[in-house]
């Protein structure tokens, strides 16, 4: 080996200190912590633990979205909105990414396209708020701002951002995705188990259409083996981690200098995204985010113009790096038809091509008169679908899809075939956040997606 290759790559003073240039700029949705020093010592403990994935993951991720980028693969991103820590037990992670691997089959066979596989898991505890009060009758408490920084109890000492939780953010983030590994390394996630990851749900409609193409598939497989054939591919999955980088005194201790390049990775996961509420130029997030190597995403709502995407594409990919950047687009069933093409074009004219993908759930949030948040299922269809439209109209890849989704048996978005309606919200609500689709729902959602697919 030579020496060079044992001589870990130092980075320049100027990339380090560019590290900390967004502590100079206007931030949005940190906590208040009410005592400065032990956040300070929690982010140092936090900036001693190993890395939660690594650069060469990382890496290989970029090079798989930049595939979807050129439209020869499909991104699949879902998980909670909000994981919570007690949440995070072997059961409910198992469910979440047995309902993804069984989402990513029906998109395989159903459009004979790779599907990058990504959990908005292990690190999905930070939430951004409209408001950073909540008020129960006449009492008012800071906003949950998710599991990493308070907690949901609505009592003084549960709401009052506890540095601690940072700790324990990491802790459960390296659990989370120890099982993930497992679970889709060591023979779980094999395609030979196709049908293992759909017992445990309950019987309905989409599970049926389910088991029968699971069917198909094992023929093919058989008749493959007859023949011979045996492929290690089907036998392990590449699975990825993302989240939103929200709260800067996670990510800034978990990003570190890869010993190769000498660059920063942000190794608190392999993709993070960057909110609709915290996507300003000139602030902290986009700047922080510039300066790392991960691919990024960013949510675009429905009031983006052209001039914000240009401005976005110059400062987090100067170079229009192949598989660098994601736009998750989440405009609403109402207004995507209206606002994607216009965006469509003008990137596409420019000649940057980043990834596009379509967010059906943020845009589409209601509230029942009994209190509860929720989202119609057609609404999020409709809105898929007016991403399938717009990228036709355009001549543009529609890339993959951003869900909230859960495993579970939740009753939270209205509608899909069960027919969740409003009496039933209140049966099995469990989000602390936004709703989620269940697993039905997911698996229907995919049925659906993997058509669109096959129009193109
Ligand atoms: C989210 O993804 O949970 C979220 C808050 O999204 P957005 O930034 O698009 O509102
Ligand atoms: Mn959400």
């Amino acid at each position: 080996m030579s020496s060079s290759a044992e001589t870990p790559a130092l980075p320049d003073p100027a990339t380090l200190a560019g590290l900390d240039h967004w502590r100079s700029l206007p931030i949005k949705q940190q906590p208040s912590w009410p005592d400065a020093e032990a956040v300070a010592a929690a982010s140092a403990e936090l900036a001693t633990l190993p890395p939660l994935v690594f650069a060469g993951e990382v890496d290989q991720l970029r090079d798989r979205l930049a595939a979807a980028a050129d439209g020869k693969a499909f991104l699949l991103q879902g998980g909670d909105c909000a994981e919570t820590f007690a949440d995070a037990t072997a059961e409910r992670i198992r469910n979440r990414v047995k309902t993804i691997l069984q989402m990513a089959v029906v998109l395989t066979y159903g459009a004979s396209l790779p599907v990058i596989k990504v959990g908005r898991m292990a690190g999905q505890f930070a939430k951004p708020r409209s408001n950073d009060f909540e008020t129960r009758g006449d009492v008012t408490l800071p906003a949950y701002r998710g599991d990493i920084i308070n907690g949901y109890d609505f009592t003084p000492g549960s709401r009052e951002a506890n540095p601690q939780r940072l700790v324990k953010g990491y802790h459960t983030a390296a659990s989370t995705l120890n099982l993930i590994r497992a679970f889709t390394q060591g023979g779980f996630a094999d395609l030979r188990q196709v049908h293992s990851w759909n017992r445990g749900f309950a019987e309905n409609p989409a599970n049926s259409r389910y088991e029968g193409m699971a069917r198909e598939i094992d023929r093919a497989i058989r008749f493959m083996e007859a023949c011979g054939a045996n492929f290690d591919e089907i036998k392990a999955v590449e699975f990825y981690a993302s989240h939103e980088a929200l709260l800067m005194d996670y990510e800034r201790p978990l990003t570190r200098i890869d010993s190769r390049t000498g660059t920063p990775y942000d190794v608190s996961g392999h993709l993070v995204w960057i909110g609709e509420r915290t996507r300003d130029i000139d602030g902290a997030h986009v700047d922080f985010l510039s300066r790392v190597r991960n691919p990024i995403g960013v949510k675009l709502g429905p009031a983006t113009q052209p001039e914000d995407v240009f401005r976005l594409i110059d400062k987090l990919d100067p170079e229009r790096e192949p598989g660098r950047l994601t736009f998750i687009t989440r405009m609403g069933a109402g207004k995507i038809r209206d606002v994607l093409p216009g965006l469509l074009e003008a990137v596409k004219a420019e000649g940057s091509k980043p990834l596009w993908v379509t967010d059906p759930m943020h845009g589409n949030g209601i509230t029942t008169p009994t209190g509860y948040k929720t989202r119609r299922f057609d609404d999020v269809v409709d809105e898929v679908k007016g991403f399938f439209e717009s990228h036709r109209a355009v001549g543009t890849h529609p890339g993959g899809i951003h869900v909230e989704l859960t495993g579970d048996d939740v009753t939270e978005c209205l509608g899909g075939s069960e027919m969740i309606d409003e009496d039933t919200l209140a049966t099995r609500y469990e989000s602390l956040c936004d709703p989620r689709l269940n697993h039905m729902q997911s698996l229907e959602l995919a049925f659906l997606v993997a058509e669109e697919l096959t129009k193109n």
